[in-house]
C-alpha cells in the first residue's frame, strides 16, 4: 500500500463475487483522472467534472477482461483485403473483419472517419461500437517501421525478426517477447539492452548469456540466476562481480574451461542447474534498486503496488509488464512515458488517457481502440492523426465539448461510464488472447449450458468465431437490464485451425540428433513433431546457423510451448505471507508456504549474501 493509506470500502467484485478494498489513495486518483468538460446545464457555468467512480470488477477481473482484447502471439496467414496479397494477420481467415496490411493501413490511401456515425441516444453505447468496430478496417499486426519482420506483433523498428513479439528497436530477434534495444537473440522474454542471448528472461545489458535468468551486466555465463555484472559464470546465483565460478565457487581460467566441458559431457545441464538451485537462498520479492514498493520484478521504480515486472514506474497499481510509466491504475504493457492512464493496454507516449487498447502518441483520449497520434477522441476505433471525433465522425472542438458530456450522462444511466469495454466486443476467441495465459479457461467455460438453445436449432458447434458472435448477441439480449448484463462475463471462443504448410516429413522430437553438428542443412525442408504438444514445427535459417554457431541442440518443442515453459518459470502473480527460512519473521514473497525453496527475508538475505 501507498504510505498511510487506509480502505475504506470493501467491495464485492461483478463477476467472481470476492471481496476487494478501495483506499483513500484509490479515490484520490479515480478523482484526479476524472474528465471535466463544460457544463451542459446551460443554468450552470465553468466545467463539470466527471466523476470515475470505484471499479465494480476486482483487480484480477477486470485484468482478465482487459487481458480477451489482446492476441498477442496467435498469427495467421490470409488476405489482405485492400491489395488481395497473403499476408500475416492476428486475425485468421474466418474473422469477420476487414483486415489491411501494415503499410496500407498506414497509408492515406483510405479515411476511417469515413465509417463516422452519429451518436444514437437511443442505443446503448456499446451496442454502437459494437456495429462501428466491425466495419472499420484493422491493422493486420501491431507495428511501426519494420523492416523484414513480416511475422511479428506489436513491434517498432524491427529488423530482421521472426516470431518476435512487443519488441523496439531490435533486430535479428527471434521467438521472443518484450526485447528493446537487443540483437541476434532467440527464445527470450523481457531482455534490454543484449546481445546474443538464448533462452533468457528478464536480463538487462547482457552479452553472450544462455538460460540466464534475472540477471544485469553479465557475459559468457549461462544457468544463472539473480547475479550482477559478472563474467564466465555457469550454474550460479546470487553473485555479484565474479568471475569463472561455477556452482558459486572460484575457479582459474584452465580449471573453469577443463570443469565446465566435464559438466557438459556427463550431465543434463537444466536438470543439474534446477538441482543446484534447490539449495541456494532466493530473494522473498525480485526487487532491485526500488523504493517503497512490494510484489515480484520492480526495478528503479518507487511507490508500485500489486504490480508485476515494472521497470522506471513510479505511483503505480494493478500494472503489469510496463516500463517508463508513472500515475497509472490497471495498465498491461505500456511504454516510454506513459502518465496518467487507468484501464489501458499496449500504448507508447501517451497522456491522460482512459479505457483504451493498443494505440501510440495519444493524449486525452476515452474509450478508444488502436488510435495512434490523435488527442481528444471519444469512442473511436483505428483512427491516425486525428482530434475532436466521437464515434468517427469529425467535430468541431467547440460541438466535441457539448456532445461529450451528454454522452457521458447517457452512458451513466446506461451503467457503461465507469467500465472497460465488454469481453464480447473483443475480436478475437478468448484462447487466442493473453488471458488464456493467466486465467486458462476451457471451451466449455467459455460457452457455457446456455449454448443448448443452439443445439435445439441444429447449428453445428463447430462455425468458428462468427458463430459464437450470433450466440452472443442473442445472449446479450436475453438480459432485463443493463445492470444485470455487466454481471456476467461473455467470451468468445476461436475453433480456427491453420493448415500447415507442405513439408518433405515430419520427425518426432526424441529422432533428433542430440548434437548440432549431426543436423543436416535439410532440416530446413522438414517439421519437428514437438514432445510435449505433437504440434509440428519448422527450424528457419537463421535459427540454425544460430544454434551452430553456439554449439546449442535443435529445440525439441514447438515455440508456443517454449513460450509456455519460460512463463511457468515465472512466480505466481500472487503475494503469500510465509516465515523467513532464517530468523522466522513473517513474510510477504511470490514463494508459496508449501514450496520447498529456502526464502529469506530482506535483512537475512542481504547479511547472507552480501
Ligand atoms: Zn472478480
Ligand atoms: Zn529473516
Amino acid at each position: 500500500m501507498f504510505q498511510d493509506e487506509k480502505v475504506i470500502e470493501t467491495k464485492i467484485c461483478k463477476h467472481c463475487s470476492c471481496q476487494f478494498d478501495i483506499t483513500d489513495k484509490d479515490i484520490e486518483f479515480y478523482e484526479k483522472i476524472s474528465p471535466s468538460f463544460p457544463s451542459p446545464d446551460s443554468k450552470e457555468s465553468g466545467l463539470k467534472k466527471y466523476i470515475i467512480p470505484s471499479p465494480t470488477l476486482c483487480p484480477d477481473c477486470r485484468q482478465q477482461r482487459r487481458l480477451t482484447f489482446r492476441n498477442e502471439r496467435k498469427l495467421y496467414k490470409r488476405k489482405c483485403d485492400a491489395s488481395g496479397k497473403e499476408i500475416i494477420s492476428i486475425y485468421s481467415p474466418d474473422k469477420p473483419y476487414k483486415v489491411y496490411n501494415q503499410d496500407f493501413w498506414w497509408s492515406d490511401w483510405w479515411e476511417a472517419l469515413d465509417y463516422g456515425r452519429d451518436f444514437d441516444f437511443s442505443k446503448t453505447f456499446f451496442e454502437q461500437f459494437g456495429k462501428l468496430i466491425r466495419e472499420v478496417p484493422r491493422m493486420s499486426v501491431f507495428g511501426k517501421n519494420n523492416e523484414n519482420s513480416f511475422y511479428t506483433n506489436h513491434t517498432d523498428w524491427a529488423k530482421d525478426s521472426y516470431m518476435a513479439i512487443d519488441t523496439a528497436n531490435s533486430q535479428n530477434i527471434y521467438y521472443s517477447k518484450w526485447v528493446v534495444n537487443s540483437t541476434n537473440s532467440i527464445d527470450c522474454y523481457f531482455i534490454d539492452k543484449s546481445e546474443l542471448c538464448y533462452e533468457c528472461m528478464n536480463i538487462d545489458n547482457c552479452y553472450k548469456c544462455f538460460y540466464s535468468y534475472y540477471s544485469n551486466n553479465c557475459k559468457n555465463c549461462s544457468y544463472i540466476y539473480f547475479c550482477d555484472n559478472c563474467e564466465n559464470c555457469l550454474f550460479c546465483t546470487n553473485l555479484k562481480n565474479k568471475k569463472n565460478y561455477i556452482l558459486n565457487k572460484a575457479y582459474n581460467e584452465i580449471e573453469y574451461n577443463k570443469l565446465s566441458k566435464e559438466i557438459f559431457a556427463n550431465k543434463n545441464p537444466w536438470e543439474y542447474f534446477q538441482e543446484f538451485l534447490k539449495n541456494q537462498i532466493r530473494k522473498p520479492t525480485l526487487i532491485y534498486n526500488s523504493e517503497n514498493v512490494l510484489w515480484d520484478f520492480i526495478w528503479n521504480s518507487s511507490n508500485v503496488f500489486n504490480s508485476f515486472t515494472i521497470i522506471d514506474g513510479e505511483k503505480l497499481k494493478y500494472c503489469h509488464d510496463s516500463w517508463w510509466i508513472n500515475n497509472s491504475y490497471d495498465v498491461y504493457e505500456a511504454a516510454f512515458e506513459c502518465n496518467f492512464q487507468y484501464e489501458c493496454h499496449a500504448c507508447n507516449r501517451w497522456k491522460n488517457t482512459l479505457w483504451w487498447h493498443v494505440s501510440y502518441d495519444i493524449y486525452n483520449c476515452f474509450y478508444i481502440d488502436s488510435c495512434h497520434n490523435s488527442s481528444n477522441l471519444f469512442w473511436c476505433i483505428w483512427l491516425k492523426n486525428k482530434s475532436y471525433c466521437i464515434l468517427n465522425k469529425q467535430y468541431t472542438k467547440e460541438e466535441y465539448e457539448k456532445i461529450v458530456p451528454k454522452i457521458i450522462e447517457h452512458m451513466m444511466k446506461t451503467w457503461e461510464w465507469w467500465e472497460f469495454f465488454p469481453s464480447s466486443l473483443n475480436p478475437f476467441g478468448y484462447n487466442e488472447t493473453v488471458a488464456q495465459e493467466y486465467y486458462p479457461l476451457t471451451r466449455k467455460d467459455v460457452i457455457p449450458a446456455k449454448a443448448g438453445i443452439y443445439e435445439n436449432e441444429n447449428i453445428s458447434f463447430e462455425t468458428g468465431l462468427e458463430w459464437e458472435i450470433n450466440y452472443i448477441d442473442r445472449e446479450w439480449n436475453t438480459y432485463k437490464t443493463l445492470e444485470e448484463a455487466w454481471k456476467r462475463p461473455v467470451f468468445k471462443y476461436s475453433t480456427y485451425e491453420a493448415p500447415f504448410p507442405k513439408v518433405e516429413k515430419i520427425i518426432p522430437a526424441n529422432k533428433l540428433p542430440n548434437n548440432i553438428s549431426d543436423i543436416p542443412d535439410d532440416i530446413l525442408n522438414w517439421a519437428i513433431e514437438c514432445e510435449v504438444t505433437k504440434k509440428p514445427f519448422r527450424i528457419i535459417k537463421e535459427e540454425l546457423a544460430f544454434y551452430r554457431k553456439h554449439n546449442l541442440p535443435i529445440p525439441r518443442r514447438h515455440p508456443d510451448q517454449r513460450h509456455l515453459d519460460r512463463m511457468s518459470l515465472r512466480n505466481p502473480r500472487h503475494l503469500y505471507t510465509r516465515k523467513c527460512d532464517k530468523c522466522g519473521k513473517e513474510i510477504q514473497t511470490t514463494y508459496a508456504p508449501e514450496r520447498p525453496e529456502i526464502v529469506y527475508c530482506e535483512e537475512c538475505y542481504n547479511k547472507e549474501i552480501y
